[in-house]
């Protein structure tokens, strides 16, 4: 039979659950709560209860039998006319990771319409299965039907952890994913571990407007589901193409019915690089001085083949429009190289670039964190060092040949010289 259990060492003794109990059935007695015969397990103080010290004994013995029979690590493979998302690859490097520390296998997971090529493209990694949700009405995303076609493969296949991009598509209709299958998700993580021989995975998450890294726990429920941010782990490269079991599946007709009808596709028209994809990124802050001033960092960005990001501090005073804004709050990258120009390096802004292949900073206060992560660091005003740079690259050019890009590789003034 159910009976209402109190955790004693998670109670607190709030008194909120006294004081929302329908039938008076709880009370604080000499220092701890007691349940007493008027409780009928409503279950409103399990819903109330801040600190989860309480809930009902049958349920949660059957909920924690049932998670041992959840298993693999499934990475849901967004993609796009057969285009895959790049976050995918780098959440394919995670999952083997947790897979192989799980001891259990990493699946990859393609929902929509014609996915033979995006299939084929996922069989140069380190999956041992590929689950394709095809159907017709799968061809355009929809969040109820994409959510309903993964929630009914989840109920069939029980895998342990799911994983996706926090990306447009990944944040609208996961949490939906979530809601289907009664388990929890965190969305938005930066870091994902597994914490023990029970297979808890840990997801940690910037919380309180990035004040604190949170690391967040599903305990009592399967799948343990997660968004995780583009460009925050390393990307996985494709290996040499591997014969991979295929599981077809079909959604049953209700799941992928839908009220939504998508009756045009139009391209986003936008003249701004994506810095999310850049090799290069060059980025001002407020030390840039004004939105005149972010033409030089431009024209560094424009002779180096790469795209212009900001610091907050920038876009916020109006120098620049918000899709450059790098950082917690902006764009996370994982370009080949960074600059950062006038940038303090507050850790918002670190969250969003720290992972650079390589970052060469330029300002003027030698004590700046942004020297803490720096590869090369120039000391100094760079409405000064970045023309030099900027006349150097020319130059090199010049004496290399109009149709040669090697000045693009010519060093930045005083490297060597300056703190490196
Ligand atoms: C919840 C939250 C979210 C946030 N999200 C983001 C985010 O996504 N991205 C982000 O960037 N910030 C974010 N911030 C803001 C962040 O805390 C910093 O305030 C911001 O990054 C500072 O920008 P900055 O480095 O350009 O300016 P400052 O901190 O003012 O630094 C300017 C730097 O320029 C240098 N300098 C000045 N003049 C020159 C010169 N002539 N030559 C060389 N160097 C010079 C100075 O020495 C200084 O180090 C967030 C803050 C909060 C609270």
């Amino acid at each position: 039979m159910s009976r209402l259990e109190i955790i004693q060492q998670s109670c607190d003794l709030c008194g909120l659950c006294v004081e929302e109990c329908p039938f008076d059935a709880l009370a604080i007695v000499e220092g701890w709560l007691r349940v007493g015969e008027g409780c009928v397990l409503c279950g409103v103080c399990v819903e109330k209860c801040p600190a989860d010290a309480l809930c009902i004994v049958e349920e949660r013995e059957r909920e924690e039998r049932d998670l041992g029979s959840f298993s693999g690590v499934w990475v849901l493979a967004e993609q796009s006319a057969g285009r895959i998302h790049p976050v995918t690859f780098q959440l394919l490097g995670k999952g083997r990771e947790l897979a192989d520390r799980r001891g259990t296998c990493l699946c990859a997971v393609l929902v929509g319409d014609d996915l033979g090529a995006a299939a084929k493209a996922l069989c140069c990694f380190p999956v041992e299965k590929i689950f394709v949700a095809q159907h017709p009405s799968l061809a355009r995303f929809r969040s109820g039907t994409y959510a309903a076609a993964l929630a009914e493969l989840i109920e069939r296949e029980r895998p342990e952890i799911v994983l996706c991009g926090a990306t447009s598509m990944g944040r609208a209709f996961l949490p939906r994913v979530a809601a289907l299958v009664k388990t929890g998700l965190t969305a938005d993580c930066t870091g994902l571990e597994i914490a023990d021989e029970e297979g808890l995975l840990l997801q940690t998450r910037p919380a309180f407007g990035g004040n604190i890294m949170a690391t967040i726990v599903c305990p009592r429920h399967r799948p343990q589901m997660a968004t995780v941010r583009p460009n925050v782990l390393p990307t996985l490269e494709p290996g040499r193409l591997r014969d991979v079991e295929m599981v077809r599946f079909t959604p049953s007709g209700g799941a992928i019915e839908s009220a939504v009808e998508v009756l045009e596709v139009c391209e986003k028209q936008t003249d701004a690089v994506n810095i999310a994809e850049a090799d290069v990124v060059v980025s001002g802050g407020r030390g840039v001085s004004s939105a005149q001033g972010f033409g030089l960092i431009r024209e560094l960005a424009q002779e180096l083949g790469g795209a212009v990001g900001a610091s907050r501090a920038a876009v916020d005073a109006g120098w620049i429009p918000y899709p450059h804004q790098v950082g917690q709050t902006g764009k996370t990258l994982q370009p080949k190289l960074y600059v950062a120009c006038g940038i303090s390096g507050a850790v918002q802004h670190l969250v969003g670039m720290q992972s650079a292949g390589k970052i060469i900073a330029i300002n003027q206060d030698p004590e700046a964190p942004i020297f803490r992560v720096a590869d090369v660091g120039l000391v100094g005003d760079l409405h000064v060092i970045v023309p030099r740079w900027i006349e150097r690259i020319r130059r090199r050019r010049a004496a290399d040949g109009p149709n040669n890009s090697a000045g693009a590789s010519a060093p930045p003034p005083g490297h060597g010289e300056g703190r490196s």
